[in-house]
């Protein structure tokens, strides 16, 4: 759905390229999150995919087209939910989704559907003015999902909502990409990439790190273990051992048999962020 190759951009006055040489692909029907530190260059991408920023090197292909020969009838086919919400704040939610729905030409879904989606049905009349932060932000995704877009963007989708909505959103992307949908979420935060993220670009000062999906880096880059913390002469020890070939590991079995009272065992992971720092030798904000 999306082609990059060899993407680079300057900002306007600035002496130092945002992007150097990006090359990256995204297929039809994944979800694929650009990840790293505030500054790193996610937005500035992402606003050359979706056009809005034109004096880039290198070639974009979405749907197959150079995104600079697309007319304006691209906003029918992507949908675009930015990190911070512009609403008309002296309109109800539902007014505003039924003024962005009119500027559609193809079907759009119902606007009241659509707020139940994100949790705002009961919220459908009131004025955007009074609503807090997070009720703007979920407000937004659902503007971005109006048109059942091919491909959606997502800038930050998550910040600034509890977890309880910050699930709902999540469970909603999950759900759009079962449904067909391309989706490109940019994020900082690795948990979120984790859990929604079929692939993911690492992302530091520019350049592209690492691609590949959640799974196969924890595969290639994760230490899986097991601790068990156990009562030995009144005080608690701890152990570690692979779990790879634990059932055969006779230290492991020793340590079970040694009539030590075992107090947990707790299997250890490593987190992409983990990973990430690995990678890049840089920390993400939190
Ligand atoms: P991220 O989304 O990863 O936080 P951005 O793409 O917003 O990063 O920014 C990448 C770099 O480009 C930063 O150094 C930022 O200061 C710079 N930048 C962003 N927008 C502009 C702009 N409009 N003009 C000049 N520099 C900008």
């Amino acid at each position: 759905m999306i082609n990059v190759s060899n993407l680079s951009f300057t900002y306007d006055g600035n002496a130092k390229e945002t992007l150097h040489d990006l090359s990256f692909e995204v297929k039809a029907g994944e979800i694929f999150g650009f990840l790293g530190p505030s500054g790193a260059g996610k937005s500035t991408t992402q606003k050359i995919l979706f056009g809005l920023l034109k004096k880039y090197q290198g070639s974009i292909k979405v749907m197959d087209k150079e995104i600079k020969e697309w007319d304006s009838s691209i906003y029918e086919q992507i949908g675009i939910s930015f990190e911070l919400p512009n609403h008309y704040s002296n309109l109800s939610a539902l007014e505003n989704l039924e003024y962005f729905k009119s500027l559609y030409k193809g079907s759009c879904h119902e606007t009241l559907e659509i707020l139940k989606w994100v949790g705002l049905e009961d919220s459908a009349n009131i004025r955007v003015q009074n609503f807090s932060k997070g009720m703007k932000i979920r407000l937004n995704v659902a503007r971005s999902i109006l048109h059942n877009p091919k491909i959606l963007f997502l800038d930050e989708p998550t910040s600034g909502l509890d977890p309880v909505n910050a699930k709902m959103i999540k469970d909603l992307v999950l759900r759009l990409r079962d449904a067909g949908a391309t989706v490109f979420v940019t994020t900082h935060n690795m948990t979120v990439a984790d859990e929604l993220c079929d692939q993911v670009g690492f992302i530091t000062n520019g350049q592209i790190r690492a691609i590949d999906s959640p799974q196969s880096l924890k595969k290639k880059y994760g230490k899986r273990s097991i601790v068990v913390s156990y009562l030995a002469e009144g005080k608690i020890n701890q152990e570690e051992f692979p779990i790879e070939g634990l059932g055969v590991n006779n230290e492991f079995i020793d340590l079970l048999n040694s009539g030590h009272s075992v107090e947990s065992l707790h299997s250890q992971e490593t987190t992409l962020e983990d990973i990430f720092i690995r990678i890049t030798g840089e920390e993400l904000d939190k």
